[in-house]
């Protein structure tokens, strides 16, 4: 029996976590190795789908994790609406950098 919460295990005959006191289950918890919950952060928006292009090459090639907003981003920009980057909030101040040096931000 699996503690759903914090994933401690009990013997046969437990119905409840001791810490959580939540009941108990069959199956472990899914493991969640490192797909935590990571904080994303909007570093920059743009209209103009070949800016999306070059920054996604140049943080790629930087191993940045990151994230357009929208399935179908260039379609979004073709449409008028703002593609969002969004990154790690742990990243952003990184990546922030390399947009200014890009002067897709204005330095401050
Ligand atoms: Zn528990």
């Amino acid at each position: 029996m699996f503690c759903p919460k914090c994933g401690a295990e009990y013997r046969e005959g437990f119905v409840k976590c001791a810490d959580c006191g939540v009941a108990l289950v069959k199956e472990p918890p899914p493991q969640e190795d490192d797909v935590q919950y990571i904080e994303m952060v909007e570093v920059f928006s743009t209209y103009n789908s070949g800016d999306i292009a070059v920054i996604k090459s140049v943080l790629d090639g930087d191993g940045i994790h990151y994230n357009f907003s929208g399935e179908s981003t260039l379609m979004m920009v073709a449409a008028g609406a703002y593609a969002r980057l969004l990154v790690q909030a742990d990243q952003a101040g990184r990546v922030r950098d390399i947009l200014q040096e890009m002067e897709f931000l204005e330095k401050k």
